[in-house]
């Protein structure tokens, strides 16, 4: 097991990595919540079906309370947070109660929120269960979307520990490897040279990801995810770095339908077309080729569907609450390993996508 501690401004806390490390959920709970009255698990339907006998028994003696979200995007609805804050209240949680969010992104991005809000913020842990939940778990922004656009509606809330157990990740289908490995990937690329060199060597079927090699993946992914959000909580500087691939990603799944299209495997489309730019106006020297050949053979696709028109992608684009005053700011890499953000025009734009 590892135990990475991510540092922010407002706090310190534990991301504890490996096989089994739910088992200690508890001893952490009562060493650090002495008088904690009430649990409530929020989960989504697959996860609770598949996994849920596997952490309440082991809380048993504060006799969670259950919250089952809808899988995917429709947990992070208006009306499931209510429905959440509903079975919060009926449950007589209180302002010693604690929220435990089990599932993948979403139910974390829920969970988070609803302990933002209920009762103007009580404490919550994560138990990721997803290989894209080692980025969303860590970093505390959480949000649900509003019919006009993807975590609109959300809060800073760190979580007071991760409980990133690998054993919960045996039942992911593929797809949702190559959503949350393109994470890992977009790690590499902003931060770290050497990890991209040993991602590429190593690694070259996603569906038969070794312990060794997910730990690997996973604990390094968190490190540099740690990295930024240490040094800019509240994304007022460098944590708009790991926007990386995300500005095109973000248009692309919305333009297919969110639920259609994995949220990784957008990201990886997006990766791809920023690789392109930074060679053109940021003086990235790498071999794109090369790349596309390796995400490829893992499973991804590198282009951006045909039927997607350039005027939805940009005004989607345009649209992202990261881009300010009308212009799309894109995060380019100067090496890899080295960020920066730069504003390109809309015609420039359009073209690069129209040739993309
Ligand atoms: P998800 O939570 O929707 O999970 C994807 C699917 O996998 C769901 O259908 C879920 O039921 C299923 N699933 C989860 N765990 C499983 C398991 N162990 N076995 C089998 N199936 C399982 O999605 P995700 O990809 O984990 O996360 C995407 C969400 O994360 C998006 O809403 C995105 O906005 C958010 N996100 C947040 C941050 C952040 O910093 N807060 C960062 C990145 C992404």
């Amino acid at each position: 097991m590892e135990a990475i501690k991510i540092q922010t401004s407002s706090k310190q806390y534990e991301v504890f990595v490996g096989e089994g490390v739910r088992s200690e959920i508890s001893t952490f709970l009562s060493s650090n919540f002495s008088d904690l009255t009430r649990i409530l698990i929020i989960t989504d339907e697959t996860v609770g079906k598949l996994h849920m006998d596997k952490l309440a028994p082991l809380i048993s003696q504060w006799e969670p309370a259950i919250f089952t979200a809808p899988g995917g995007e429709k947990a992070k609805t208006f009306e499931v947070f209510y429905e959440a804050l509903s079975t919060a209240l009926e449950n007589r949680l209180d302002r010693k109660s604690l929220i435990i969010a089990f599932g993948g992104g979403a139910v974390g991005d829920l969970s988070g929120f609803v302990a933002a809000s209920f009762m103007r913020g009580i404490p919550f842990i994560q138990v990721p269960t997803t290989i894209l939940a080692h980025d969303s778990a860590v970093g505390g922004k959480v949000a649900i979307n509003h019919p006009l656009g993807k975590n609109m509606i959300g809060a800073f809330h760190q979580p007071e520990a991760v409980f990133y157990d690998l054993e919960l990740l045996h039942t992911l289908s593929k797809q949702e490897i190559r959503s949350g490995f393109a994470e890992v990937i977009k790690h590499a690329l902003i931060y770290d040279n050497n990890f991209y060199k040993w991602l590429k060597s190593d690694i070259h079927r996603l569906d038969a990801l070794s312990s060794r090699q997910l730990f690997e993946s996973l604990t390094k992914g968190i490190q540099i995810k740690n990295e930024f959000v240490s040094k800019d909580e509240r994304e007022t500087g460098i944590r708009a770095y790991l926007n990386f691939g995300h500005t095109l990603g973000h248009a692309i799944e919305s333009e297919m339908g969110y639920g259609n299209f994995t949220h990784g495997e957008a990201v990886m489309i997006g990766m791809v077309f920023a690789l392109k730019l930074s060679r053109e106006v940021a003086g990235l020297s790498f071999d794109i080729d090369e790349f596309v050949t390796w995400v490829q053979e893992l499973g991804y696709q590198t282009e951006i569907p045909a039927h997607l028109s350039a005027e939805r992608l940009l005004s989607k684009m345009k649209q992202d609450k990261k881009s300010s005053g009308g212009s799309v700011k894109f995060v380019l890499l100067e090496q890899i390993g080295k960020p920066k953000l730069q504003e390109l025009s809309d015609d420039f734009l359009l073209n690069h996508i129209r040739n993309f």
